[in-house]
């Protein structure tokens, strides 16, 4: 028996694009898997933090890699993320994960490993399809998905949309939306499509109307 290859729908962008919920949703229609990448960088900040190493101290990170024990479990509720047998689905959405993140993805050996990870991810999928989000999958992770979407909208916009999810004590938010976006933009870039790769600014268009583009981009003929 052969195994069937799945459909990858691959989906970059900023900090804000709404690409998270956009891609969960647009997964859930589609029957298809989901695979969130920026969960894995942020549980390996997590990690870092739990150790107290210091993120700045390349080795130290990278070897983390190893203990990181990374798995995601969907639920009904949700997708729910765990490093070895602790759940971190809430923690690592925390502000001190959120402020870090940055420091830990800019490391070339620990984008090398979890990209393998996300690759190997992928190959396991057991439905027909997955989607796939991040800031480098149309370009590193999965440059041969079929679809490769590179989400974006105005960074006012973005702002606001951010703004909703935070908590009032968080919302200190659009210093740091625009700092991260530089920092991650510096690794990779997010913000301009790579040739093949259809650009969907969403600044005006409500959640629906983002989901059903993105829908309309899987549904349109290769
Ligand atoms: O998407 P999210 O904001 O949760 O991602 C958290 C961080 O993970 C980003 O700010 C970025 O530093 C990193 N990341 C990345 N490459 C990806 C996904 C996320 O560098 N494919």
């Amino acid at each position: 028996m052969t195994a069937t290859t799945p459909l990858v729908v691959a989906v970059d962008g900023p900090a804000g694009s709404g690409k998270s919920s956009v891609s969960r949703a647009a997964a859930s229609r589609l029957g298809f898997d989901f695979l969130d990448t920026g969960a894995a960088y942020r549980a390996l900040t997590w990690l870092a933090l739990e150790r107290g190493t210091d993120v700045t101290d390349t080795d130290a990170v990278i070897a983390l890699v190893d203990d990181l024990a990374y798995r995601t479990i969907p639920t009904p509720g949700g997708t729910v993320v765990s490093v070895g047998d602790t759940d971190v689905t809430a923690a690592i959405r925390e502000p001190r994960v959120t402020a870090v993140v940055s420091d830990v993805a800019r490391i070339p050996e620990v984008r090398t490993r979890l990209t393998e990870m996300f690759r190997a991810m992928i190959a396991a999928t057991r439905e027909t399809g997955i989607v796939v989000e991040g800031r480098d999958i149309t370009t590193v992770v999965a440059p041969d998905a079929a679809v490769r979407i590179l989400l974006t909208a105005d960074e006012d916009v973005r702002i606001a949309r951010r703004s909703r999810e935070l908590t009032p004590e968080n919302a200190a938010s659009a210093a740091h939306l625009r700092e991260r976006d530089q920092k991650d933009a510096a690794v990779v870039d997010f913000l301009t499509a790579a040739p093949g790769v259809t650009t969907l600014d969403s600044t005006d268009l409500d959640f629906e109307q983002t989901v059903n583009a993105v829908l309309d981009l899987v549904e349109a003929p290769r």
